[in-house]
């Protein structure tokens, strides 16, 4: 639990930004400590490993952008691939993309398609659950291709948006949670 608590001193509160009333939780910090940036991977790792033992994982899913910082090594750790979840227009090639509703308005992401098959199982990775939008999008994404989500990771949550809520009884693990 101290590790956790070491991590969470890493996180930069900043009230205000983007916009007024909200407060951004910055993981930039988290990088200027490398035992603590594994650290997080490894709970990530433990928790599949000791929670899913009997799947084989067949991709890290991370999503744009920061996402993208921790699942590699996730991916690596697991002996697994990494695929990346993009904003549209981002990725070449084949995609499937799917919309979602944002504060005003809507966006979509995209996934190349080919390296994955039906039926095989993932895990996303995302830096922050708030409203659980952008997470319930990629599992949307991955039940389009009928991939199955064994767990979606996070390093934060904050639980007072009830995200977990959106994303229709897909297993959750977050490092560290704010209200
Ligand atoms: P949601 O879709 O759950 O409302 O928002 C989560 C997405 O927005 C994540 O992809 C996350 O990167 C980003 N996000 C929202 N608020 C914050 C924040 O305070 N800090 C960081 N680092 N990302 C945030």
């Amino acid at each position: 639990q101290n590790v956790v608590a070491e991590i969470k001193s890493r996180i930069g509160l900043f009230p205000n930004f983007p916009k007024s009333g909200v407060e951004f939780k910055d993981i930039f910090p988290l990088f200027q400590s490398p035992s603590l940036f594994h650290k997080v991977v490894e709970l990530f790792e433990e928790n599949i490993k000791e929670n899913h033992q009997e799947v084989k994982i067949d991709a890290v899913l991370g999503l744009d952008a920061r996402g993208f910082l921790f699942g590699p090594l996730l991916a690596s750790k697991l002996n697994t691939s990494f695929v990346p979840v993009r904003k549209k227009g981002k990725l070449p090639g084949h995609v499937v993309s799917t919309s979602y509703a944002l504060e005003y308005g809507e966006d979509s992401i995209e996934m190349q398609t080919g390296s994955l098959k039906e039926g095989d199982n993932v895990v996303i990775v995302d830096d922050l659950l708030a409203t659980g939008g952008t997470m319930a999008a990629a599992c949307k994404l991955v039940k389009q291709l009928k991939l199955n989500v064994v767990k979606c990771l996070v390093v934060i949550e904050l639980t007072g948006l009830k995200g977990r809520e959106k994303l229709d009884g897909t297993s959750v693990y977050s490092v560290i949670q704010y209200e």
